[in-house]
């Protein structure tokens, strides 16, 4: 019986097998495979029992997401677009110049937040913590609109009504989206940041406490706190990438859980002084003077979010999955299973005596390939693969010297929707 569907694609595991060549002098031919003509050609398919439910890791879990040197492999740096909004009131006299923030201040405050993501040092917390400090693998870049491209993704707005950010008083409009939804530029695929003056009254005010102040709203941020001739942006960095870190998907680490066992609830207390406050946080998400650590979990929880094909937030990250790479294909030279979704770029190329175990989702870039070389072992365990970018990839392909004439097709787009399986 001929089937075809996902939940036949989830209760089966195929196996690939690369046939041991008859010849070696014969020369190699590279056949590309449709996967329904494995049973006429070179594969052979078993139909295995499901494997238990706990020997199955979950798509979801942040472990498959986190920059681990074992994930060094595929893992591959994410960058998010960026533009900015310098809101000013008609006196203009809060703000440095356009001219400045667009040349020098927000291009220093981009590289400042960079390093400081990429200094990711150990955690203070607990005391005795041997969490490791990964490679955070995201970076930033400034982005251009079609249209705007002499603006250098930096706008200038005046507006008496909406130039300020306020956190408290009658007047306070920290969760309001007024600016956002009357300003924003190319918000479903770019992180829109508002920079913005503080309120003159709260200024004035000698109870006022003024402090940087931000908050991240949907795909976009307000920050503030500029009320001053000379803002230091290594000030503002820090407090940029804790709201960019809110924007995908992490809470505060202080609160009882956060859902990250590597991140210990604490007193946020903002710098060091009497108890309980002799040791502080430097984690990015509590306040703190530092606010630089990320830990595995948290990295783990970003960047499933930018594989989560259902987040908006994914669209704000560059596509760098859908271009590419043909000369640098990712080489599987031992046992692995893949558990987690991914987007890669590069072929993936399965050696002799070497087993690679698929799951969850995998997006391939157009024209790159999956290589099962002879003696290679591929199983497709539940997942989907897929190109995410309008494309079609260039599927599996079976390396095999007994082949006589490549079985041609013109690429899958989605295993899915493809695979006839025998049962
Ligand atoms: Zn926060």
């Amino acid at each position: 019986m001929i089937r075809s569907s996902h939940a036949c694609l989830q209760s089966l595991i195929i196996t690939l097998i690369g046939i041991i060549a008859l010849s070696s002098c014969k020369p190699k031919t590279e056949s590309t495979v449709h996967i329904t003509d494995l049973t006429q050609v070179t594969a052979v398919i078993e139909a295995l029992p499901d494997l238990p439910y706990e020997d199955r890791i979950s798509c979801d879990a942040w472990e498959n997401y986190a920059p681990y040197p074992e994930n060094q492999l595929w893992f591959e740096e994410e960058t998010i677009r960026l533009n900015f909004h310098c809101m000013y009131d008609s006196k203009g006299d809060k703000l440095l110049p356009i001219k400045k923030m667009r040349s020098f201040w927000i291009p220093e405050l981009i590289i400042n937040a960079d390093l400081r993501l990429w200094n990711n040092p150990q955690m203070n917390l607990p005391i005795g913590n041997t969490t490791p400090a990964l490679p955070p693998m995201l970076r930033y870049r400034r982005t251009l609109s079609e249209g705007r491209y002499d603006d250098h993704g930096t706008y200038e707005h005046i507006d008496d009504d909406l130039f300020y950010f306020l956190n408290k008083g009658k007047e306070k409009n920290n969760y309001s989206k007024e600016v956002i939804n009357k300003y924003a530029i190319d918000d479903d695929h770019i992180l829109n940041v508002f920079i913005m003056e503080v309120h003159p009254d709260s200024v004035a005010s000698k109870t006022y406490n003024q402090h940087n102040a931000g908050i991240a709203l949907g795909t976009s941020i307000k920050i503030s706190g500029f009320y001053e001739e000379d803002p230091k942006w290594w000030e503002y960095a820090a407090m940029f990438n804790h709201e960019v870190g809110h924007i995908f998907g992490l809470p505060h680490a202080w609160t009882k859980y956060d859902g990250c066992d590597d991140t210990p609830p604490n007193p946020n207390c903002f710098s060091p002084g009497p108890p309980p406050c002799e040791v502080v946080s430097n984690n990015l998400m509590d306040y703190n003077y530092d606010q630089r650590a990320i830990t595995p979990c948290q990295l783990g929880r970003w960047h499933r979010t930018i594989h989560d094909l259902k987040s908006k937030k994914r669209k704000l990250i560059e596509e760098r999955w859908c271009h590419y790479k043909p000369n640098d294909p990712i080489i599987i030279n031992e046992d692995m299973h893949w558990v987690g979704n991914k987007d890669l770029n590069r072929d993936i190329r399965v050696k002799s005596g070497a087993t690679l175990r698929l799951s969850c989702r995998i997006s391939m870039a157009a024209h790159s390939s999956l290589i099962v070389e002879e003696g290679g072992h591929l199983i497709l365990d539940g997942v989907r693969l897929h190109n995410d970018c309008g494309d079609l990839w260039g599927g599996i392909k079976v390396i095999d010297q007994s082949i006589g004439k490549a079985i041609s097709h013109r690429g899958i787009n989605s295993i899915e929707d493809t695979v006839d399986i025998q049962s």
